[in-house]
């Protein structure tokens, strides 16, 4: 829980450095969504190789699988939706439309294929990420569609689910749901902001209709 009157990030809820007064997000939170955008981009970023487990078997670059006689696989549907339109694209354009209607500039615009325009939204959003941290009050919002999106792409790419979503109550009875790499919370019921540790140390919400 953090005291109201101490300025505090909005993404892990630490007190924020004298010299990072007047931001929304602490340095090391601003650090990890670049990390996070910059593990997205390039040709080889989480996004280009989301190709890679499209089809499985079929990469020309893949493993040699002599005289493999199996049926191809149908094309696989969680990496094609985060590769196809209105996936890992289309989040991070709206929100670099976002940003420049905040500032007031014009919309920015969309060229070439989705994978030249994912690298050009993310160099965008990184250039902006500085103006963001400080003055974006959904900052803390726009972390974590980014490390979503980062963790549905090494997920589909590790074959990994992605991580589980854990209800946790908060001590006005709303239920929060978490996952181990949660940074911070604010319940939607009672406004209580929760660190990472805070958040771990909740009890887990009944599942009453369990039968
Ligand atoms: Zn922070
Ligand atoms: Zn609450």
């Amino acid at each position: 829980m953090t005291d109201a009157l101490t300025p505090a990030c909005t993404i892990c809820h630490r007190a924020l450095w004298q010299d990072e007064l007047a931001a929304y997000a602490c340095r090391l939170c601003t650090e990890r969504i670049d990390r996070d955008l910059r593990t997205l981009a390039g040709p080889e970023g989480l996004y280009a190789r989301l190709s890679l487990v499209l089809a499985p078997g079929r990469g020309a670059d893949g493993p040699a699988v002599s005289g493999s006689r199996t049926a191809p696989l149908p094309v696989r549907l969680e990496p094609l939706s985060l590769q196809a339109r209105g996936g890992v694209v289309t989040v991070l354009q709206t929100w670099l439309i976002d940003f420049h209607e905040r500032l007031a500039y014009r919309h920015p615009r969309w060229e070439g294929t989705l994978q030249g325009q994912l690298d050009q939204a993310v160099a965008r959003l990184r250039v902006l990420l500085p103006w963001a941290a400080e003055q974006h009050e959904a900052v803390d919002e726009f972390a974590r569609e980014v490390a979503t999106l980062r963790r549905q792409c090494e997920g589909q790419l590790s074959g990994e689910p992605a991580p589980r979503r854990v209800p946790v109550q908060c001590g006005c009875g709303h239920v929060l749901r978490i996952t181990l790499d949660t940074t911070g919370a604010r319940c939607p019921g009672c406004e209580t902001q929760y660190g990472h540790a805070e958040l771990l140390e909740l009890p887990l919400a009944e599942r009453r209709a369990a039968a």
